[in-house]
């Protein structure tokens, strides 16, 4: 082949590649665009020419931090000194564009971010809540490695929508002695206005529980500026499916559409699979809680992940153990056929009532 028709084949090649789009940095507007490089190689065999784009991948640390409100700035750096406190590195708050409504009953803002294009309709939306509970630390941990990990690793999103809430209840976990409740005294996984809270949410909590003060579900349901935000945030998103994660039981709880092999069930097993076979557990309804009233009334597949303990220096080990999971739970369209290969059958382990 002469240097003319190399030249042109080059030509041609390049053309033709520009198409390729690089990855969509829409998921990440914060994000600076990563500059694709171009590769050119030749294969010897067949002559042609083949031109790569290689895509550097992100990294939060030399990403500009946002222009966030006063208000904002103040709760980032009141983060920053958790996370400093359990020596656990940067937070990169101050980096992410958070969206923020309301504020906890001590005036710290609830905040949640959205990885996709959130003013597309999206039928595969997963919701991922830590710090429901502020003395389970290591959940708060687990959201912010999600960020983390969904902003430098763009492509695990795909087309879908991704809603992170890290801090939930945050009066609960901003303070020297972090509690089950929030700052009124209410446990906010026991607030939720299921259909039998008026019944049996008091009766229970006196009788059963002998009033346990880590209990209270509040004198009224949907009471709690933390309820009210998470069954904000579902009514505005849709989600298929949601992911709280809790500590310290070590398993996954399901609670929704039950039929035998419910897709619902079926990503049960799934994400239980890629975490190296984590147990999981199918409990009763608990009156007032989030699988309640999300799982069983409304059909809404939730995930209780209860990571093995609140052992704030094992946050590393535990968000490894789990991103596989989480990635294939972002990715999994519930709604899509179940492929026969990812079929199992159903497990149950029978252990006694835990407080999740
Ligand atoms: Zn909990």
């Amino acid at each position: 082949m002469n240097v003319h028709v190399w030249t042109k084949l080059i030509l041609l090649t390049l053309f033709s590649c520009a198409e390729i789009k690089p990855l969509d940095q829409k998921q990440s507007p914060q994000a600076p665009k990563a500059e694709p490089k171009t590769v050119i190689d030749s294969d010897p065999d067949t002559e042609t020419v083949i031109v790569k784009k290689v895509i550097e991948p992100l990294s939060l640390e030399k990403m500009p931090p946002q222009k966030l409100s006063q208000k904002l700035d103040q709760y980032c750096h009141k983060i920053d000194d958790y996370f400093a406190r359990y020596k656990w590195g940067q937070s990169f708050c101050h980096k992410y564009d958070w969206h923020h409504v309301r504020n906890s009953f001590l005036g710290n803002p609830i905040i949640w971010k959205v990885f996709g294009d959130e003013t597309r309709e999206h039928a595969n939306t997963t919701l991922i809540l830590c710090g429901v509970h502020g003395d389970e630390i290591t959940p708060v941990k687990f959201c912010f490695d999600v960020l983390k990990d969904l902003t430098e690793n763009p492509e695990v999103i795909g087309d879908n929508l991704v809603i992170v809430a890290p801090l939930v209840t945050p009066d609960s976990f901003l303070k020297k002695y972090p509690t089950r409740t929030n700052a009124r005294g209410i446990d906010v996984n026991r607030n939720f206005p299921t259909k039998d809270w008026e019944d049996k949410a008091i009766s229970l909590w006196k009788n059963r529980y002998r009033s346990d003060k880590r209990r209270f579900p509040g004198k009224k349901p949907h009471s709690e500026h933390e309820t009210v935000f998470q069954i904000n945030l579902i009514k505005l998103y849709n989600p298929q499916k949601i992911i709280s994660v809790h500590a310290p039981l070590t398993l996954i709880d399901y609670d929704g559409p039950a039929e035998g092999e419910s897709a619902g069930k079926q990503l049960l097993i799934q994400m239980s699979d890629r975490a190296g076979k984590y147990k999981v557990n199918d409990y009763p309804f608990f009156t007032g809680s989030l699988g309640n009233w999300a799982g069983n009334e409304r059909k809404i597949p939730t995930y209780t992940l209860e990571l093995p303990n609140s052992d704030w220096t094992k946050t590393k080990k535990f968000f490894n153990i789990f991103r596989n999971a989480i990635h294939h739970a972002i990715a999994h369209d519930l709604h899509a056929d179940v492929d026969d290969e990812e079929k199992v059958s159903k497990k149950k382990n029978k252990v006694d009532e835990p407080v999740l």
